[in-house]
């Protein structure tokens, strides 16, 4: 069974990340799951939120988050993933 963190990478390896608009604190995204597109938000410092079925952190979240990291620090997914506490 794939962990989250493990399909997150797999996301982002696909290319399945797309990063609408990343500001100081808000990111807006879609990615592209398994079975559907899920617009993301992030809210810095306040909530998260997936429009997938899954309840709490899901892969969704940390593949944008990851890949917003790496845009702000040029730190790879695989390195700041395993930053993003769970
Ligand atoms: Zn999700």
């Amino acid at each position: 069974m794939e962990s989250i963190h493990e399909k997150a990478l797999r996301l982002i390896g696909a290319g399945a990340v797309t990063i609408r608009f990343q500001g100081d604190h808000v990111i807006d995204a879609d990615v592209h799951g398994d079975h559907d597109t899920y617009p993301v938000v992030i809210e810095i410092g306040d909530r998260e939120r997936c429009m997938c079925p899954a309840s709490g952190d899901c892969s969704h979240l940390l593949a944008v988050l990851a890949v917003a990291l790496q845009r702000n620090t040029g730190l790879p997914p695989a390195v700041t993933l395993g930053k993003v506490g769970v």
